[in-house]
């Protein structure tokens, strides 16, 4: 299998980069902010209290999205491999997701890091929150985000590097050309 943690802060790119990826390696795409943005959308319980934490910018609780995780992962038993965008954010989602892969025999092959400066994130975020509404691209909560980013979700980084998986990906310039620099380090893998 070919499982990829696609990493970076709010903004880098990873739902973009996303795309392609699921398209050229046809892997199932796991995002936990899509999945929660899902359960607000049909006014679930998890929704509901998940929505309060969201609009502030302030993670959801690990439990909650492991769980979602884990039963996506059970979802697609005939998976050819699993695309995670925006989990694992704190080291104890890492762990957990370890165990999960390993009770199947499988395991993480690698971390793809978006770089790009907190400048570029702010321009990009505050100009997603004016085209496509969504309720936490104001600049009050992406600065929380991007707090949040700093001092729970960075050390995931240094759990992947610890295990030879990090590779750092330039997430300024061209679409194309960060999906071409994506592939070469993909195409290593499979
Ligand atoms: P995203 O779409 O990935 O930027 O996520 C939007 C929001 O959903 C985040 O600011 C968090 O409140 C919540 N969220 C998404 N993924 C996670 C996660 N892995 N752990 C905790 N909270 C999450």
């Amino acid at each position: 299998m070919l499982n990829v943690v696609l990493f970076g802060p709010p903004g880098a790119g990873k739902g973009t980069q996303s795309g392609n990826i699921i398209e050229i390696y046809k892997l199932v795409h796991l995002s936990t902010g899509d999945i929660l943005r899902g359960e607000i959308s049909v006014g679930s319980e998890l929704g509901l209290k998940a929505k309060t934490l969201m609009d502030q910018g302030i993670l959801v609780p690990d439990e909650v999205v492991i769980d979602m995780i884990s039963s996506r992962i059970d979802e697609n038993p005939d998976a050819k491999g699993f695309i995670f965008d925006g989990f694992p954010r704190t080291i104890a989602q890492a762990q957990a997701l370890d165990k999960m892969l390993e009770q199947k025999s499988t395991s993480i092959s690698c971390m793809l890091s978006l770089k790009v400066s907190d400048e570029e994130l702010i321009h990009r975020l505050v100009k997603r929150g004016k085209e496509m509404g969504r309720s936490d691209d104001t600049e009050e909560t992406i600065g929380k985000r991007i707090q949040e980013y700093n001092t729970k979700t960075l050390p995931v980084a240094s759990f992947y590097a610890a295990q030879n998986k990090l590779h750092e990906v330039t997430g300024t310039g061209k679409v194309e050309e960060i999906f071409r620099d994506i592939a070469k380090i993909l195409d290593s893998y499979s």
